[in-house]
């Protein structure tokens, strides 16, 4: 796997480990050094599935569509080395975060939206994008994945984690990611699962291309 560019493996605070970093302001109280930020992956599962060498397909400079964005932990990273990033959230009070956030990355486009309606936003998202990020961390996600499969380039990549909780707190997690892949499949096909521990206890991170 590699790195997209723009994402690198740096040292900070003088310590002998390494950790993923990108270039760009300071978001959640993360360690920077020479304008390089770390990017913490206890905090973001697309950079637990990074730290996993999961092979995401991300070269960098592509057109992200990233759905649950929160208040820009993780879209902050992706805006930092991806192209035009459009970032859907359906809270109010973590958008207005995301504005902030996006203040200083003209990349980086906030969307007060739900994720399970994407004919909300498909007049503003461009078509064909590389790559869909979902943590939405809500029942039905593989709904929501296969929703928005339509706004996927043809060689696009879905870079999704699923919450084994928020679907059933009470059925195994490897049942609950078994229906997920099926679901998935009417729209995806699956090319990498990978659970996400230790840094995201019962989440599956998922690769897929659609179909
Ligand atoms: N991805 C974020 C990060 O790494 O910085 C954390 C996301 S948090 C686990 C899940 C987020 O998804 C919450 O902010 C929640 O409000 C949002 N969310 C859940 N369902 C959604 C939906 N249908 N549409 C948009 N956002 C949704």
């Amino acid at each position: 796997m590699s790195r997209p560019e723009g994402v690198e493996r740096r040292a900070f605070d003088g310590s002998e480990a390494s950790w993923l970093a990108t270039r760009g302001e300071p978001v959640y109280g993360e360690p920077v050094e020479d304008g390089w930020r770390r990017w913490n992956p206890n905090r973001s599962k697309l950079g637990a599935m990074l730290e996993h060498e999961m092979d995401t397909g991300l070269a960098g400079g592509e057109t992200v569509l990233y759905l649950g964005a929160a208040n820009g932990t993780t879209v902050s990273h992706v805006a930092d080395f991806a192209g035009p990033t459009y970032a859907v959230e359906f809270a109010p009070r973590p958008v207005r975060d995301l504005l902030d956030v996006a203040e200083s990355r003209n990349r980086l486009f906030p969307l007060l939206k739900d994720a399970r309606k994407p004919e909300t936003y498909a007049h503003v998202v461009e078509a064909d994008v590389d790559a869909v990020v979902q943590d939405v961390a809500t029942r039905g996600q593989a709904r929501v994945a296969v929703e928005n499969a339509e706004f996927l380039a043809d060689d696009g990549r879905l870079l999704a984690a699923f919450k084994a909780r928020s679907e059933d707190v009470t059925r195994d997690p490897d049942d609950v990611f078994a229906d997920v892949l099926a679901d998935l499949e009417s729209a995806y096909e699956v090319l990498e699962t990978q659970r996400l521990e230790p840094y995201h206890a019962d989440h599956l991170g998922v690769v897929a291309r659609p179909k």
